[in-house]
């Protein structure tokens, strides 16, 4: 039985590699609906012409014209709310969206009961109350696509959940860090890296604002609250450790001192894959491990002092209600002005430690409420951005 697909985010790094998996596998995946922002027309007309789906949702529609000339027999659907209704378009809806905008795409998704394969972070960080409240939903499935969190999620797999007594058996999580490009590097070392530096990840292939995230520490920092969201285990259980070759993505240990863990190649594809075809696998490999050539795997704590957005993000997850929203709002402002060039590396810390301190703990129990506290969070962001 052929599994239908509606992917958000197609012209990213994750929607390139998610539509490499379904032409790995034709038998057994279908693109019927494609998403993305919509400014780069000529790469989603692209897209569209050589997958041919019945629907394309654009969430910015300023380039309409050029669209509709260059998919005459799509379906187009227009703005966020377009670009959410995929959720309900097929069997699995692929969540590549960049940001909090991939929000309402997993609020459509879960609340629709379809399987969402979940890339984009930021709505469950910013918008983890409420997605609690939709994975309920009859028949909803989040399978992570977060190669730690897909790694975690196959670790659990050795647990099953008896009773619902799956998680009493976790003693802890450990998510693994390649350290990203500034791994043993000082807090001296680090006042004047550049924005090319900050985008030259050792082993990870991903779109710039993640890479950038990476340099920080603030992509762990973020995964450690989405590693809470969907496991459901605590601040105090949940570690990070620096594993430079990204081979072991992520483990579990058990109550009786035993650690599970997943290891492949550093390749999205596998993720992408797994949470395609779960509980199933697929049968294309992009690439399979030599031990000869591994030869070691290397383990060493996170540097606090230099890296201090991570301590950042365990403070706002231990806080709670809108705190990761605010967090996560205040880090995409920083970043995007580190990228444009207007504040330095080393200043993206600060801006969110002046955010987080203006944090208002505003309610968290809708998807209104989330949007709202993220445009305060946003404000508060640009107003510590002209400060400096
Ligand atoms: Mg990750």
């Amino acid at each position: 039985m052929t599994t239908t697909v509606a992917l958000a985010g197609s012209t990213g790094s994750i929607g390139t590699q998610t539509i490499d998996v379904v032409e790995a596998e034709p038998e057994r995946f279908r693109i019927v609906a494609l998403g993305a922002s919509g400014r780069d027309v000529a790469s989603l007309a692209a897209q569209a012409a050589r997958i041919r789906p019945s629907v394309v949702a654009v969430s910015d529609g300023s380039r309409l014209d050029e669209l509709k000339a260059a998919l005459p027999s799509c379906e187009l659907r227009l703005g966020e709310e377009g670009l959410a209704s995929l959720g309900a378009e097929a069997d699995v809806c692929v969540n590549g969206v960049v940001g909090f905008a991939g929000l309402r795409v997993t609020l459509a998704t879960l609340s629709a009961g379809r399987r969402l394969a979940l890339a984009n972070k930021e709505s469950l960080i910013a918008g983890g109350p409420v997605v609690a409240g939709v994975r309920r939903t009859p028949g909803a499935e989040l399978v992570p696509v977060d190669s730690e969190h897909c790694a975690v999620h196959q670790c659990l797999a050795s647990a099953p959940d008896r009773e619902g007594r799956g998680a009493d058996r976790v003693q802890r999580i450990v998510l693994t860090a390649s350290g990203g490009p500034f791994r043993g590097r000082t807090r001296a070392d680090l006042q004047s890296v550049t924005v090319d530096e900050a985008l030259a990840h050792p082993t990870w292939k991903m779109g710039p604002k993640i890479t950038v995230d990476s340099s920080t520490l603030m992509n762990k920092g973020l995964e450690v609250i989405e590693a809470h969201e969907l496991f459901g285990v605590d601040y105090d259980h949940i570690d990070v450790v620096v594993h430079p070759q990204s081979i072991v993505h992520s483990m579990v240990e058990f109550t009786d001192g035993a650690t599970i863990a997943q290891l492949s190649n550093p390749d999205m594809r596998l993720p992408i894959g797994y949470a395609l075809a779960w509980p199933d696998r697929i049968g294309t490999a992009f690439g399979r491990l030599d031990w000869a050539e591994v030869g070691r795997l290397d383990f060493e704590p996170p540097d606090l002092e230099a890296f201090p957005c991570l301590g950042l993000a365990y403070e706002a997850g231990r806080i709670g209600g809108t705190a990761p929203a605010w967090l996560n709002a205040a880090n995409e402002e920083a970043v995007a002005a580190f990228l444009d060039g207007a504040i330095r590396w080393i200043d993206i810390p600060d801006v969110l430690e002046a955010v987080l301190s203006r944090h208002d703990g505003g309610r968290a129990e809708t998807a209104d409420d989330i949007v709202d506290a993220d445009a305060r969070a946003r404000e508060a962001a640009r107003r510590a951005l002209a400060a400096r």
